[in-house]
């Protein structure tokens, strides 16, 4: 007889829930920071043409196409990247090949819902280190998450949902003093600067993740990558597997890379230009949106639940999170180029009120 479900599953993995969004089709979507002009003009054009052997065939093992993009990109060497399904798929590959028997993972809290979902998958304990407040403008604390000693430590900068972003000093500090891996995530550093993926390769424990997901326009292709040292990054890569990038995927990527570039930059321009107005426009209504680094505002509210329902009834998506620490309630709005924005800041206005 077959062994019951309780017993072959991981406990950590058997008391876990399916990660679940509302993903019902709204009319105006600013619940999942994607990039609301869509896919870039190459992809659009690659997409119908493309030819059937990209199905029909595997990709290559490692997307060593997209590698050299990449390397080309960010002037980091072919040695220094690994790719994956996503930049999830990175971030659990890199939790799965760190995560020590008995082992923490360390992450500022609140911070991007898939670290304590992958860290508890690799049954490691979580250790959420609240955010330092608004006087240090929401910095990340780097002596209460260095004194976890665990052995993956997670920063997210910019941080979602926060939109606020760690101090270079706080990053450099945790680099050089954690006991074990830092993954230090950058999905939304296009619309700030200041990366660190050519710190990493000397860093030595440091991986940056990024992601074609926001900027790039590409959430559905599903490619994300990580930057650091080589032997770091070979570690990464056997957790993963192979073949985790499909043909089209890695196609549509390397042609965004190589085509899209100015499609991106004035995309990065077209959000910042939107935010500088939506800011104002909050404040005017009496909130007090967190000032944010990203393509995305994160405003504390009333009723963070019944405020995002109001709001999907009148056809605009955002994301609540109720009792974040730090914040209580809040919404996360994405921000798009304005037109968009302008069409959603009616139902703001009757809905949004904070306490
Ligand atoms: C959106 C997002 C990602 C991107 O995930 P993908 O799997 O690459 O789509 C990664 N980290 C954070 C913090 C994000 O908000």
């Amino acid at each position: 007889m077959s062994r019951p479900y309780s017993e072959v599953v991981r406990p950590g993995i058997a008391a876990m829930k399916l990660y679940s969004s509302n993903r019902e089709p709204c009319a105006i979507d600013l619940s999942d920071n994607t990039n609301q002009r869509g896919a870039p003009p190459s992809a659009r054009t690659l997409v119908p043409e493309a030819n059937i052997e990209l199905f029909a065939r595997y990709p290559n093992h490692y997307a060593a196409d997209l590698k050299r993009a990449i390397s080309a990109h960010l002037g980091v060497g072919t040695d220094e990247i690994v790719t994956g399904c996503g930049s999830d798929d990175v971030l659990d590959s890199a939790i799965r090949a760190f995560a020590q028997p008995g082992g923490a993972i360390a992450y500022p809290d609140p911070t991007f819902v898939m670290i304590p979902y992958c860290g508890q998958v690799n049954d490691l304990a979580l250790r959420p280190v609240p955010l330092l407040g608004p006087e240090r403008g929401w910095d990340v604390d780097a002596d209460a998450l260095l004194a976890q000693r665990a052995c993956i430590t997670y920063v997210c900068s910019p941080n979602n949902p926060t939109g606020t972003r760690a101090s270079a000093e706080a990053i450099e500090r945790i680099v050089a003093e954690a006991e074990g891996v830092v993954l230090l995530d950058e999905a939304y550093i296009e619309y700030c600067g200041g990366s660190f993926v050519r710190r990493a390769k000397d860093a030595g424990r440091l991986l940056v993740i990024r992601t074609f997901s926001k900027a790039f326009g590409l959430a559905g292709a599903r490619v994300g990558y990580a930057i650091g040292a080589p032997e770091l990054v070979a570690a990464v890569e056997v957790s993963r597997g192979p073949y985790k990038v499909t043909q089209l995927a890695e196609r549509v990527t390397v042609s965004a890379l190589e085509n899209d570039a100015a499609w991106v930059e004035g995309g990065i321009r077209e959000v910042l230009d939107a935010r500088a107005r939506f800011m104002p426009f909050l404040e005017r209504l009496g909130l007090k949106p967190i000032p944010s680094d990203a393509n995305f505002v994160l405003v504390p509210v009333k009723d963070a639940a019944a405020q995002t329902k109001a709001l999907r009834e009148r056809g605009v998506a955002v994301r609540p999170f109720p009792k974040l620490p730090g914040f209580g309630d809040a919404v996360r709005i994405s921000v798009g180029p304005w037109e968009i924005m302008e069409r959603a800041l009616p139902s703001f206005e009757e809905v949004l009120s904070c306490v």
